[in-house]
């Protein structure tokens, strides 16, 4: 690139600011305010993620009665929960060719695991309302060369073989293109029910609010500096404050 090129584009781009594409969003909620003083609770949880937020969320569905506060150090959905790519997949395996050369004995049963794992966040999504765009559009798996194609053939024989073919399907040329309409295509294995798509951060916030709902108390920017048992609990101290679970 000539010099006068390169300092146009550096003089372009010298006022971005890097911020993920979901969390750049004009409804990105405020943040809880910080926890100061001294809480307690039966369930502490920390880090709001989506290991936390569902962890929290489960907990209070589970018995109305708990009393659970959640911690976050930054925003709920700041890190991976946040920025990843947005693919819902059914899968415990990484994929169904990790599973079949890792687990073979046991892989009817982790896929049949995933997929009711896959549904229930379905059902939990309506049922709480998250506002993530959840949209069950399965994943397909495209050859662009003669020989992929021929491999995700045989591959679909092995998997009807194996009884593991339920609800895929293998797609020739004018079947994938006629699901994207690409000349590059030659074939596709589209699996139809194993993976949703969805925004992730609108699915973290959703979490948020259902949790605040159900009356979890949401600290945010309130990292838990230590964690020591207190009693039959356990203690946590945060910069303004400190939590003592049950
Ligand atoms: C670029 C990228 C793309 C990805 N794409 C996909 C994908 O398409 N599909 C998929 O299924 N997965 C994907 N993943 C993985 C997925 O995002 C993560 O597995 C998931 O978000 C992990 O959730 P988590 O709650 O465990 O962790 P995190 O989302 O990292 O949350 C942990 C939270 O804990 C907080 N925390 C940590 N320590 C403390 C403390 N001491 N006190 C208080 N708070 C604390 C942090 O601030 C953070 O908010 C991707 C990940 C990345 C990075």
């Amino acid at each position: 690139m000539a010099p006068s090129a390169m300092s146009r584009w550096t003089k372009a781009l010298s006022e971005a600011q890097p911020v993920p594409y979901w969390l750049d969003d004009p409804g990105r909620p405020h943040p809880e305010p910080a926890l100061t003083g001294a809480e307690t609770c039966d369930l502490l949880v920390v880090g709001g993620g989506y290991s936390g937020l569902w962890t929290a969320l489960n907990a209070k569905e589970r018995d109305p009665g708990r009393d659970v506060v959640l911690l976050e150090g930054r925003e709920v959905g700041w890190a991976a929960s946040g920025r990843n790519g947005g693919f819902c997949a059914a899968s415990l395996t990484h994929g169904l060719p990790n599973g079949l050369t890792r687990w073979p004995d046991e892989i009817h049963k982790l896929q049949e695991l995933g997929a009711r794992n896959l549904d229930e966040i379905e059902k939990a999504v309506a049922r709480h309302d998250l506002d993530c765009e959840f949209e069950r559009t399965g994943e397909i798996d495209v050859a662009t060369e003669t020989y992929q194609a021929r491999e995700l053939r045989d591959w679909y024989g092995e998997l009807q073989e194996k009884g593991l073919a339920d609800g895929i399907d293998f797609l020739d040329a004018e079947a994938v293109r006629e699901q994207v309409a690409s000349p590059t295509f030659e074939a596709g294995l589209w699996d139809r029910r194993g993976v949703a798509m969805l925004n992730p951060a609108k699915l973290v916030w959703g979490l948020k609010r259902a949790c605040r709902r159900l009356g979890v108390r949401v600290y945010e920017h309130t990292p838990a500096l230590d964690l020591k048992p207190y009693g039959a609990g356990m203690a946590v101290r945060t910069p303004y404050g400190s939590v003592r679970a049950r």
